[in-house]
């Protein structure tokens, strides 16, 4: 039921009138043949190609494995658009500026979203030679996009969603971290701060840290006002969120093709400029047999899943040639998971735990030997990735993708499979939804509906379902024993050091980064924010966002902004 509400919000298809005119069936079998279709390019015969469309179907529809929103909204569609993330690069011309505006409504109105390192503009009032005014700054260009993406979401698939990245070196830092203070400014953009060790450094040593541009140092500050100057943003606000682009860069699989300045809206995918990736996720709520994870049945998923994201590199329609061009040379995917949370229900197992780490870690390891395996096949029968004889892969390991795993949010694929989104813990044990601005969706979670389904008693079940619908947890409920008690914890009962540790865990075979928000009571304090951005640091973590409860009002679920 919550399924098809989604799903016709936006998914299905429409006629001129308006009128769905497919079932979830129908789309499926839609994704699954535009996507199969890649295979006749490698030679496959017309059975062959029907066959491998029925394996697609089959994946999407048992809801095993879904791929990223653009995929089964365009798939099918002449010149559809079939990638989630995008990074373009913003260059220090008027001309560059406004080429990579065009760009950007092109993406949105195809359901894609965009991320952009600010940190090649100069600075605010720095001269203009040929004007003779002064340059507005990074922020002040923002705005524009900004204001752009406010038009296009209008008309688009969905509404487009930015990343603003700043250098925490960069003399405009300040103005960066404090243009969402006000509520409602610069909504369409999620910020981050890029930061380096340098910085890292001069912080641990107490030291003033330069901001420069252009080989100049603009002024210095002593880094400890800096970064509590971006802890105090991140507690009142949730933003900006880190970028450890050291961190990053150590993971770029092909350096020799530049250095990674940024990564898409929800910060799960570092890219270099013009690159796209599309992304996908295995439903771990169906990777169980007899409470414990299938393996047999998730190492199948995770090799078809690879295989239908390389073929949607293939069939792909890129908005301009440079993404094109730069998509092709790396062929990128993210393969990753959802139902996390609902996994570790089902096999009774806390989120708080070390037991839920070593599985996690162990789970993550085996999808990335599995993706890597079918990316090797792949490589064997269409070709490595083309730079590849440039990646860090060479010569070992020759890869059809530069890399395969990405934990996405799926802010929405895991409400059409109805699971738990990404690695987060359930936000509630249930919840009302509002989707698309209208509809209100009541949500139970199916494994915890399950679990007192096989130990309770009708009577007793409702009881305990009532006092779950007055506060979404188990607060008050005295039918539990204390150990299922604490399976069943949502995100605000556990504790911000277990979200990281979460994070890291699963970062560990993850070759791009994990979306992820550490959830923080509303008594959290800065020095609390301070001490999860230094250990978020230490665990060699990529990318960070906090989010204390209250801090913003209009907060779809527990997600980023814009997400
Ligand atoms: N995204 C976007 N607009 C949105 C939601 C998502 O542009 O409203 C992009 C963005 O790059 C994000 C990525 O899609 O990081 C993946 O988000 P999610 O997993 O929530 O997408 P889903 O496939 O579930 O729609």
């Amino acid at each position: 039921m919550n399924q098809q509400v989604i799903l016709e919000g936006r998914y299905l298809w429409r006629d001129a009138a308006g009128r769905v005119i497919e079932t979830p069936e129908e789309m499926f079998w839609r994704v699954a043949r535009a996507v199969a279709a890649a295979e006749a390019r490698f030679g496959a015969d017309s059975k062959t190609v029907a066959a491998w469309a029925e394996r697609f179907f089959a994946l999407m529809a048992a809801l095993d494995f879904l791929p990223n929103s653009p995929t089964l909204i365009n798939a099918g569609r002449q010149g559809g658009q079939l990638a989630a993330c995008f990074v373009l690069p913003v260059e220090d011309s008027i001309e560059a500026i406004f080429e990579t505006l065009k760009q950007t409504a092109l993406i949105h109105k195809s359901g894609g979203g965009t991320g952009f390192d600010f940190s090649r503009l100069r600075p605010k009032g720095d001269p203009v030679q040929s004007t003779g005014g002064v340059a507005s700054g990074p922020v002040s260009f923002m705005r524009i996009f900004n204001a752009a993406t406010e038009e296009v979401k209008q008309g688009g698939v969905r509404r487009g969603a930015n990343m603003g990245i700043l250098r925490v070196d960069h003399p405009d830092i300040f103005g960066f971290v404090a243009c969402k203070e006000k509520e409602g400014e610069m909504r369409n953009f999620n910020i981050s701060v890029a930061v380096t060790e340098e910085f890292f450094g001069a912080y641990a040593a107490d030291k003033d840290f330069p901001l420069r541009f252009g080989g100049r140092v603009y002024r210095s500050v002593p880094a400890r006002e800096l970064f509590d100057y971006i802890v105090a943003h991140a507690h009142a606000t949730g933003e900006p969120g880190l970028l450890f682009l050291d961190a990053v860069n150590r993971a770029n699989p092909t350096p020799a093709l530049g250095r990674i300045e940024a990564t898409n809206p929800c910060g799960e995918q570092p890219l270099l400029p013009y690159e796209s990736c599309n992304l996908g996720s295995v439903n771990l709520a169906q990777m169980v047999k007899e409470r414990s994870v299938d393996w047999e049945k998730l190492r199948t998923v995770v090799r078809d899943a690879v295989r239908f994201l390389d073929d949607v590199v293939e069939v792909n329609s890129f908005p301009v040639p440079a993404i094109a061009a730069a998509t092709r040379r790396t062929r990128k995917v993210g393969l990753g998971v959802m139902g996390w949370a609902d996994l570790l229900f089902l096999l009774r197992i806390p989120y708080d735990s070390e037991a839920a780490l070593q599985l996690a870690a162990e789970l993550m390891g085996f999808i990335r030997a599995e993706a890597r395996a079918a990316s090797r096949q792949l490589a064997s029968e269409r070709g490595t990735f083309p730079a590849w004889d440039k990646s860090v892969y060479y010569p070992d390991l020759p890869l059809r993708n530069a890399t395969l795993t990405t934990i996405a949010p799926t802010g929405s694929i895991s409400g059409i499979a109805g699971v738990s989104s990404g690695i987060e813990p359930v936000f509630a044990l249930s919840y009302t939804r509002t989707v698309f601005d209208r509809k209100k969706l009541l949500v139970v979670n199916k494994p915890f509906l399950a679990y007192l389904a096989a130990n309770f008693p009708e009577a007793q079940r409702e009881a305990i379902l009532n006092a779950v619908y007055r506060n979404g947890t188990l607060e008050g409920v005295t039918e539990l024993p204390p150990e299922d008690r604490a399976i069943f914890k949502t995100a605000l009962e556990i504790a911000p050091e277990w979200h990281l540790r979460m994070q890291a865990a699963f970062q560990q075979a993850t070759d791009n980064a994990v979306s992820k928000t550490i959830n923080l009571p509303e008594t959290a304090t800065q020095a609390d924010v301070a001490a999860i951005f230094r250990a978020a640091h230490a665990l060699g973590l990529k990318g960070l966002t906090v989010y204390r409860t209250g801090s913003r009002k209009d907060q779809p679920l527990a997600l980023p902004a814009n997400c």
